[in-house]
């Protein structure tokens, strides 16, 4: 009897139960989208029973569509959405508040006051993190403070917190596992990344009790056996693997050693760079976080965000209507005939992330002439996720004062050839992109994988590893110079502008 590993992917927008066979192949798929609530401007939210559920259904459907029996099922990994919290009562089950979504920013000003009150240099020191309303820890505050009952409610030792993964497996397991690991514990900025343990200090700051804390763990290796009686036929099966999505993608693309990164160019592009055993402080900006823990062994990354990288190609579709399909920008791209460099799209709709952190950035076009056409404009708004990337991975190198050889690609517009090879032009570097770009399912389950024997090291893994296309250079470096120079213009010429945005905003 063949036996496999399945992967429960919380997603952002939907849960989906994927089944992996030993080559890494996918042999069975379901997916469920959930409820998103916007309750004001800025806020985020979804319902955690609805995320359970929604989770049973697809483990369900998941199960009979491969025709498998659940003893089949050799082990359990779980990857999520990051930072997203959810509190609720350990003795009920209830949550206290819907789930709080990382990109929610209504604890911005808690952040600020953080900020202002000097706590930033503490908080990146022991977390990697900035005081930023991503993170977990200032959602949880939030929560305490602002719904009814709970803050003496936690005092009690009545509530549990967690990101999404450890709130579905204390549901897989018959509510009896409160825990987590250490990629997602390294994203609630009330974790140390050096001790591995959640750190006095910062929750006393923040005013959560620690009886609230999951129990933070390697991220490969038994966590609990699932005990729910609509699920697996009543089989018990173990959950042996969770990590947060971008780790788990890093982890699925094989980036096992010390200069080895990938990019997902999703909705958003992040780039995540393995750093060995060494946590290296950014002075780039760049987050500090953990990859994963396997081994005895914590490795961690180096990341920093694109914030507009897919989302631009859906501006070109959905408010220039330039486009029918995301997937056409290729075909129109490549018919541009102005020179490359010409038009400059910066995509900062919402600001620009690292290396320049400018929040009152908006986008902007460069270099208009009166012939510029739709075409060149959609060629200019691929090209900048290139030179996105770029920013990214020279401040990557700066941080860690190395010359990085290769980038791995995956998500949704690494699927197009002309922003892969683009890249790899304005990089200097070899681009590569792998057959299997459900690459953050693939992380998972080879960490659920790894702890049970199904594969015995990381060179079995890598045997899986195919790769579909290796973009090289073929840009001449005076060029490469004088298109990244001529991006590099644009950026500063912008943020003369947001400025005199800013002065308006006072
Ligand atoms: P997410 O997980 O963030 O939803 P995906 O990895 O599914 O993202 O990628 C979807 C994004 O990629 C969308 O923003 C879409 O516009 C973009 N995209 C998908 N296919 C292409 C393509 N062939 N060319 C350019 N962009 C694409």
């Amino acid at each position: 009897m063949n036996e496999y590993i399945m992967t429960i992917d919380e997603g952002t927008t939907s849960a989906r139960a994927i089944i992996f066979d030993h080559s890494g192949d996918m042999v069975s798929i379901a997916q469920k989208e959930f409820t998103q609530f916007y309750p004001k401007p800025g806020w985020l939210e979804q319902d955690p029973i609805e995320i359970w559920t929604t989770t049973m259904e697809v483990i369900g459907k998941c199960m009979a569509q491969s025709g498998l029996s659940p003893k089949q099922i050799k082990a359990i990994g779980i990857t999520n959405q990051r930072e997203t919290v959810v509190v609720w009562n350990k003795h009920t089950g209830i949550p206290v508040y819907r789930d709080i979504v990382w990109g929610d920013r209504r604890t911005a000003g808690y952040c600020d006051q953080l900020k202002a009150e000097g706590k930033e240099p503490m908080i990146k020191e022991k977390t990697g993190l900035i005081a930023d309303a991503y993170f977990s820890g200032t959602k949880i505050k939030w929560i305490l403070d602002n719904v009814e009952g709970a803050r003496a409610a936690a005092e009690a030792g009545d509530l549990y917190f967690s990101n999404i993964d450890g709130w579905i497996l204390w549901n897989l397991t018959g509510r009896e596992a409160h825990m987590t690991d250490y990629s997602n514990a390294s994203r609630t900025l009330l974790f140390n990344i050096h001790t591995l343990d959640w750190d006095d200090e910062l929750l006393e700051l923040m005013n959560i009790p620690k009886s609230m804390c999951p129990e933070a763990k390697e991220s490969s290796g038994h966590f609990a056996y699932t005990n729910v009686p609509e699920l697996f036929e009543g089989e018990k099966i173990p959950v042996e693997g969770i990590i947060g999505d971008q780790m788990s993608a890093t982890f699925g693309q094989c980036c096992f050693e010390r200069g080895q990164a990938k990019i997902t160019w999703g909705t958003a592009g992040t780039l995540t760079m393995n750093t060995g055993d060494e946590a290296i402080v950014s002075e780039n900006g760049l987050l500090t976080t953990i990859g994963w823990g396997v081994n005895g062994k914590v490795q961690y990354l180096l990341e920093g965000t694109v914030y507009n990288a897919g989302s631009s190609v859906q501006w070109l579709r959905d408010e220039m209507r330039f486009l029918e399909a995301s997937s056409d920008s290729e075909f129109f791209a490549a018919k541009s005939t102005l020179p490359l460099g010409t038009v400059y799209v910066v995509p900062s709709f919402s600001g620009l992330g690292a290396p320049y952190w400018d929040s009152y950035a908006r986008g902007t076009i460069f270099g208009m002439s009166r012939g510029a056409a739709k075409n060149d404009i959609i060629r200019a708004t691929l090209d900048s996720i290139g030179y996105q990337t770029r920013d990214i991975l020279d401040a990557v190198a700066q941080d860690m004062n190395e010359k990085i050889e290769l980038l791995r690609v995956d998500g949704g517009a690494a699927n197009n050839n002309i922003i892969t090879q683009f890249a790899s032009d304005i990089l200097g570097i070899n681009v590569e992109r792998p057959s299997n770009v459900e690459t953050t399912a693939a992380g998972a389950a080879y960490l659920a994988g790894l702890s049970v024997g199904y594969w015995k090291d990381e060179a079995d893994i890598l045997a899986n590893r195919k790769v579909d296309k290796v973009f090289s250079p073929e840009m001449p470096a005076d060029q490469r110079k004088r298109l990244y120079d001529g991006w590099r213009n644009c950026i500063k010429a912008l943020m003369v502008w947001s400025e005199g945005e800013k002065e308006f905003t006072k």
